[in-house]
């Protein structure tokens, strides 16, 4: 199918991107990568009045700042130009590692991370990390800038926070805890995932553990934190039996889906499985993996 007629707007600024969005009453839709929002379009999933091409917008919008402990991505910046940054490598070698998980060497050639938070696709790997981490998305409006905590900011598959004539400007990290790992399954490569997990802690001298986080997506209607699961965790040492407790109180925070891809009770069956496997893996591993 081709998409429904819509007007192309090139803004030459965020706030003329912004001004456009505003006059448009929320019908407008911001184009970034375009990964997701072309094939939408094309199968009139959605019939946008107008389209804001941001993509001439690099100067103010395609940077990767890093700032005393804040590192702050812009919303133009690609997967691919993430992957490949020693900024992002050294200060959030999470974030890289999951971006390894996106779709194909193409799809991370073009489509950006604010993009795939905007899209809010709860099996996304990138909305998944800003909430394990507590990333903060950074919004421009009519109003002014907006800053919303990852946390809060998913409300629904594909829904969040945003309101329709705000776009985001940058994805703001903060210091993350010293260690992290990621996983991920689904039925093949490129495949919405059943299950995707992103654990985050620092080891303390002790042998205890401090700054938990536990964040799981696939697994609900949104990215999720396991938040029982981090708070058996937490200022604990991890020996067997506090892993296995942990991961089976984080079905207590799920809700799986049922779908083609697989039913809730597999994905159930899974969890606790792959997260026990993946909190041990950061006990094993001495760096981010
Ligand atoms: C073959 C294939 C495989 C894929 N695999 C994965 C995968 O494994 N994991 C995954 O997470 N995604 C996957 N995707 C989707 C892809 O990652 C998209 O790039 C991403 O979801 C959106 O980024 P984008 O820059 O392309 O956004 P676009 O497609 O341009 O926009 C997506 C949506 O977000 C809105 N939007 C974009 N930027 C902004 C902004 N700055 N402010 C406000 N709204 C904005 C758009 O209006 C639209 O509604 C895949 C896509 C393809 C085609």
């Amino acid at each position: 199918m081709k998409p429904a007629p819509f007007e192309y707007v090139r803004p030459s600024s965020v706030a003329e991107a912004v001004a456009t969005l505003e006059a448009h009453g929320g019908m407008a839709r911001v184009l970034a990568g375009g990964q997701s929002l072309v094939p939408m379009l094309g199968m009139r999933l959605m019939r946008p009045s107008a389209v804001v091409d941001i993509n001439g917008l690099d100067a103010e919008l395609g940077q990767i700042e890093a700032r005393g402990a804040e590192t702050t991505i812009g919303a133009l910046v690609r997967y691919s130009e993430a992957e490949a940054s020693p900024v992002i490598a050294e200060r959030l070698p999470l974030l890289r590692t999951a971006i390894r998980y996106i779709g194909d060497r193409q799809v991370r050639n073009r489509g950006t991370l604010c993009g795939a938070v905007a899209q809010s696709d709860p099996t996304g790997e990138v909305a998944l990390v800003a909430l394990t981490l507590g990333a903060t998305v950074v919004a421009q409006g009519p109003g002014g800038v907006r800053e919303l905590a990852a946390d809060g900011f998913f409300v629904g598959s594909y829904a969040n926070a945003l309101a329709p004539e705000e776009m985001i400007t940058g994805l703001r990290f903060g210091v993350v805890p010293a260690r992290g790992a990621f996983f991920e399954r689904g039925r093949k490569h490129n495949d919405f995932a059943l299950l995707s997990l992103a654990v985050a802690a620092t080891p303390e001298p002790d042998g205890s553990w401090r700054d938990v986080r536990v964040g799981m997506g696939g697994i609900n209607d949104t990215p999720v934190l396991a938040r029982a699961a981090a708070a058996r965790l937490e200022g604990q040492r991890w020996d067997e039996a506090a892993l296995a407790e942990a991961a089976q109180l984080a079905l207590e925070d799920a809700d799986p889906p049922e779908d083609v891809r697989a039913s809730a009770e597999y994905r159930a069956h899974l969890l606790p499985i792959h997260l026990r496997r993946l909190l041990l893996s950061l006990v094993e591993e001495p760096r981010h993996g």
